[in-house]
């Protein structure tokens, strides 16, 4: 009996480990709730990863570093092969070093020094970064670089403020929303030295801006579009919008990338203001837009359904604000908390270009067929 019962048991474990090994065939893509900072991994059908940044630090680091480990977990991985740092601000790197003593990481990509010089920053790059990269292997990248990742095309289309000035396949043609585009003054800050990435997994293209900001979409996108269209657009620069030296999500990058579907890692109170929900709601072709949180920004009038949201508050409020809240200021209410349970978004990509989106707040899926 008992040994039967071993026999069934060890048939069952090896079944469904096969089981599991076969059943993956998709790009699996976190996007982690890091608050309104951020961290997406990327996960092939063979396991190999990468991770865009990680999240807050200080308090925050062993919360947001958390939510990164369940969902390395989550896809099973043991370790992550790439690192990719988009920039030197805290909401993007500040888990690192508490996500690195969890999970080995083996190769780290970064834009090079710190621009701007904030005390955090500096001293993150003296004291802590040089031990993290001892143990693996550090790429200073440029525009048009590419990460080695088995299953995918993975290509740096920015870094340290310039833009990538060859064409992906699909991309070369002259962009018709460059018209109205102007320069504005320079952005002397962390955001536009952002690693920008493009994705691609067979008919399946996807881009990560980081936060990069008004010049260097620009520079990306025209008048030439050197990108082409893609499925998804991870929202740069938390959602938060133009015009300004240090806006994002100009119509230029948006409806020039004409995204199916936008994810935008936003916070409660960061990011989903009415200019750029304008933008990205307003772009061709844009099937759905997927938001980490409710943003008081946004209000009712600017948000998305719920069902597209992953997160609410730990609070929940009296009332929904119909109006966004146009501040910061002092008239603000306490900021609402959200340091319990917390939902990423999910995207599961076929090579096909079919792919789809869950929210597991809700276990809301949606299947987003191949467009070609
Ligand atoms: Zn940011």
């Amino acid at each position: 009996m008992r040994k039967q019962f071993l026999i069934t048991l060890v048939s069952i474990v090896l079944g469904s480990g096969l089981l599991s090994a076969q059943a993956r065939e998709t790009l699996d893509i976190y996007v982690v709730d890091v608050e309104g900072g951020n961290a997406t991994l990327f996960v092939t059908p063979t396991g190999g990863s990468v991770l865009i940044d990680s999240g807050n630090g200080g308090a925050n680091a062993a919360r947001d570093a958390g939510r990164i480990v369940e969902a390395v977990r989550d896809a099973g991985l043991t370790q992550i092969d790439h690192y990719v740092q988009t920039h030197w601000h805290g909401d993007h790197f500040g888990g690192l070093a508490t996500l690195e003593s969890q999970v080995p990481i083996r190769a780290y990509y970064d834009a090079g020094p710190s621009v701007q010089g904030q005390e955090a920053t500096v001293a993150f790059l003296a004291d802590v970064y040089p031990g993290l990269i001892a143990k693996a292997s550090r790429t200073i990248v440029d525009p048009g670089d590419t990460i080695s990742i088995d299953g995918l095309e993975w290509t740096i289309i920015t870094a340290g403020g310039d833009a990538i000035q060859s064409n992906l396949r699909g991309g070369g043609s002259p962009n018709p929303y460059c018209a109205s585009w102007q320069a504005q003054g320079p952005d002397t800050g962390e955001n536009a030295q952002s690693v920008g990435s493009h994705i691609r997994f067979g008919e399946f293209t996807a881009v990560h801006p980081g936060d990069i900001t008004w010049n260097v979409e620009g520079a990306l996108m025209c008048p030439e579009n050197h990108i082409g269209t893609v499925d998804v657009l991870f929202s740069g620069h938390h959602g938060q919008g133009p015009p300004s030296p240090v806006g994002s999500n100009t119509p230029q990058l948006v409806n020039g990338l004409a995204p199916r579907v936008s994810i935008i890692n936003n916070g409660t109170r960061k990011g989903g203001q009415p200019e750029s929900m304008r933008v990205i709601l307003n772009s061709p072709g844009l099937e759905d837009v997927w938001m980490m949180h409710f943003s008081l920004l946004s209000g009712q009038e600017y948000t998305v359904p719920g069902m597209f949201i992953a997160n609410t508050v730990d609070q929940q409020l009296d009332l929904m604000p119909v109006a966004p809240l146009s501040g910061p200021n002092e008239t603000w209410p306490d900021a609402p908390v959200h340091n319990g349970p917390a939902h990423w978004i999910k995207v599961s990509a076929n090579r096909d270009g079919s792919f789809s989106v869950t929210n597991p707040r809700n276990n809301f899926t949606k299947m987003y067929q191949a467009d070609n």
